[in-house]
């Protein structure tokens, strides 16, 4: 059975040509490095015919998981043939990638995307003269609108039969000269490997093929090679290919003069000043429709008709699931153990985390929107700058725009960064950020301390960003995580509409996450926080707590409290809030609320913390360790037990210290003299400062 592989640069259609070739449903958007595995499908027209999705490359030197992960399904499984997709609208750099895979000695068909976008520019390509050069079929489709989808498909079916193209890229006679030696120097195998290929890999001293070159005594040739041109080998053999793609392009493709929608939008959205205020205004429009108005709105009703009064249907009232049920255990005459483990237990907590899936399916659409429209990526370019001077890159604003939805995704989509130092830090420091699950805390601290100030959940984000660049100018002064600069290729994709289809997998693939945390982890972890504050330890068995502060909850806070009191909230109430925490964030609320739930159905928290106290406390609960699913998933990014564990107490000796320097340093700025505390705080201080200002980079 004949398997084709899907090869292309990053953003140029691929997965939308697999999904329209193969009738699969996999997830599609305007950003480069959105298909990080590879994915397998049949020919809807000839499921005789495997395709296989491979992650997009710009070019086949390994600099990033999916540059490698491509790379090893060419080289090693050897496909029988490959369909090259190449973005019509930006041949130049497309066609790099191109003139490697004509190296490979594959059969080979070049699938021109976008006509659409080509036409509409006016753009005219000579189709003839490329495949004369190229020896290869070239086709024009619109995967997107389907165009020429169809006759591709047919001639998919007998690509495995074409002979294979030959190398198409001539470098200058000095050049050739060295790369025949090299080739002669190969060693001979029994099939015919692509000896080019890898005579060109040596000559550029691919970093996978060091040994081999050292081995086989070519660094002197090349060496030479590079003093008679003037150039590293690699830059002479990239201007090579360009050279050669700009003299072909120079004759093939008729650029149209209309301009491009594109760029006259980016003429005020990249402009120099103008950029910066429209993202915070872009922003804030986000915030604004999804957490505070339209989303607020519909968590709102939705809580209230759900886990409140029920919903109210044109006179008719269609009760909620707790008074429904607790309906039902009265008739029933349920055991009350039974009814408060449903009730309090189950539906309390997993209710208060429900209530919060309007607004991040919104927020998540808006974001969704924003990423296939094609603005994320100028954010990221955008950003490149100021984020390089902390040891990121504008990659590392993706898992940080995540994380502000849930840390889970944030850490997976962490694999499009290429260097392993910028990846580990934006690991580390993305949870830093206030997830959805952490929005509660925030406004219950705001609420009830600061009467609902402006600037509560700004400062939040605000300390969330500084904890990130803090920890990952740290990193880059650690030795024991590897440098190792990768270019930064982000490419700035056509402004386009996204498709409801591809909005639609967007939300669902973030926030069924965060659904199926809400089942799993929320669900049990809500059960335990019931369970330990409703039953106690005493004379050797459980038994019925008679009040919440004798429950199993408060015997360990007050055991743990004096960890908690130099930060200003060593009550037992708040140190198991924050221990509840660690399951999933919200529950710090949920534990709060019942907690200091007064027998008059009041409440006081109000009166048990001081407002420092209480920012004190916010403050340690956003940068503390993240909840389980986070930590889960960072160790499988990080691919070790000790790396995460060394990660989640940085994080949480972050979060300590923070705190007991805002605590502390505010107090006694606040009048009420110097304590041990304050000593301490001081002591801290000036050991951060030793390790940021004194030692050198
Ligand atoms: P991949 O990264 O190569 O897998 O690219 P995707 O399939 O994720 O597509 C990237 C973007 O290009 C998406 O916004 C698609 O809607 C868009 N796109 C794909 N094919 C076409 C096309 O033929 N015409 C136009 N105008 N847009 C396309
Ligand atoms: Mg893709």
């Amino acid at each position: 059975m004949p398997t084709i592989a899907l090869a292309g640069n990053p953003n140029s259609g691929k997965t939308t040509l697999f999904n329209a070739l193969t009738g699969s449903n996999q997830f599609v958007g305007n950003w480069p490095g959105v298909t990080v595995e590879r994915k397998e499908g049949r020919l809807t027209a000839n499921p005789a015919v495997k395709l296989l999705d491979l992650p997009g490359v710009y070019s086949l030197s390994p600099f990033s998981p999916e540059e490698t992960i491509t790379r090893g399904v060419l080289l090693s499984t050897l496909p029988d043939a490959i369909l090259n997709l190449v973005d019509g609208s930006n041949l130049e750099r497309n066609l790099y990638l191109t003139s490697q895979l004509l190296e490979l000695g594959i059969p080979m068909l070049i699938a021109v995307n976008c006509v659409d976008l080509m036409e509409k520019r006016g753009d005219r390509l000579n189709l003839a003269a490329l495949e004369r050069a190229f020896g290869c079929p070239v086709r024009t489709v619109s995967a997107l609108k389907g165009r020429g989808v169809e006759a591709l498909a047919r001639q998919l079916g007998h690509l495995a039969r074409l002979p294979a193209p030959r190398p198409w890229v001539r470098f200058a006679p000095v050049l050739e000269d060295a790369l025949k030696g090299i080739e002669a120097a190969l060693p001979k195998q029994a099939e015919p490997p692509p000896r080019r290929f890898w005579s060109i890999k040596l000559f550029e001293r691919d970093p996978a093929q060091a040994q081999a070159v050292q081995d086989r005594g070519m660094e002197a040739r090349i060496r030479r090679t590079e003093a008679l041109l003037g150039d590293s080998s690699d830059a002479l053999i990239a201007a090579g290919r360009y050279d050669q793609i700009e003299a072909l392009l120079a004759h093939c493709l008729r650029k149209g003069q209309k301009k491009d929608a594109s760029q006259r939008i980016d003429r005020i959205l990249t402009h120099r000043i103008l950029a910066l205020p429209c993202f915070a205004l872009v922003m804030f429009l986000v915030y604004f429709i999804s957490v505070s108005t339209v989303g607020a709105w519909l968590s709102a009703a939705l809580d209230e008709g759900c886990f409140g009064q029920g919903f109210f249907l044109f006179g008719l009232r269609l009760p909620s699931l707790p008074l429904f049920l607790s309906d039902l255990f009265a008739r029933w005459q349920v055991k009350p153990w039974l009814s408060s483990l449903v009730l309090d237990g189950l539906l309390g907590g997993v209710g208060t985390v429900l209530g919060f899936v309007p607004q991040m399916m919104l927020l998540f659409a808006c974001l969704s929107f924003l990423e296939g429209c094609g603005y994320l990526a100028r954010i990221a370019f955008l950003l490149d700058r100021p984020l390089r001077r902390f040891g990121l890159s504008g990659r590392a604003f993706v898992p940080m725009l995540l994380a502000t939805g849930c840390g889970v995704p944030a850490i997976l989509s962490s694999r499009t960064i290429d260097s392993p130092r910028e990846r580990r830090a934006a690991i580390l420091g993305c949870t830093f950020l206030p997830c959805s699950a952490k929005l509660p805390i925030i406004a219950l601290i705001a609420g009830t301390f600061f009467g609902g100030a402006w600037w509560v959940a700004p400062s939040a984000y605000l300390a969330g960003v500084a904890a990130i660049l803090l920890s990952a100018r740290l990193l880059q002064k650690s030795k024991r995580f590897p440098r190792g600069e990768a270019p930064f290729v982000l490419e700035l994709p056509s402004y386009r509409l996204p498709s409801p289809g591809s909005l639609w997998r967007g939300v669902w693939e973030r926030s069924s996450s965060f659904m199926k945390k809400a089942g799993s982890v929320i669900l049990l972890s809500s059960l335990a926080v019931w369970f330990l504050s409703s039953y106690r330890w005493q004379n050797g068995r459980f038994s019925a707590a008679p009040s919440l502060a004798e429950g199993l909850l408060a015997q360990l806070g007050r055991h743990l409290a004096w960890i908690f009191a130099p930060l200003g909230f060593g009550n037992w109430q708040a140190v198991a809030a924050s221990f509840t925490a660690m399951l999933a964030k919200e529950n710090a609320v949920s534990t709060l609320g019942v907690l200091y739930r007064s027998a008059e159905g009041g409440n006081h928290l109000a009166q048990a913390l001081s407002p420092l106290a209480a920012y004190a406390f916010l403050l340690f609960n956003l940068l503390c360790a993240p909840c389980v699913a986070a930590v889960s998933a960072m160790r499988r990014e990080l691919g070790s037990l000790r790396l995460t564990a060394l990660a989640v107490s940085y994080q949480t000796l972050l979060a300590y210290v923070s705190a007991l320097l805002l605590f502390q340093f505010g107090r006694f700025f606040d009048g009420q003299g110097f304590t041990p505390g304050t000593a301490a705080a001081m002591a801290v201080f000036l050991a951060l400062s030793w390790i940021f200002l004194l030692r050198a980079p």
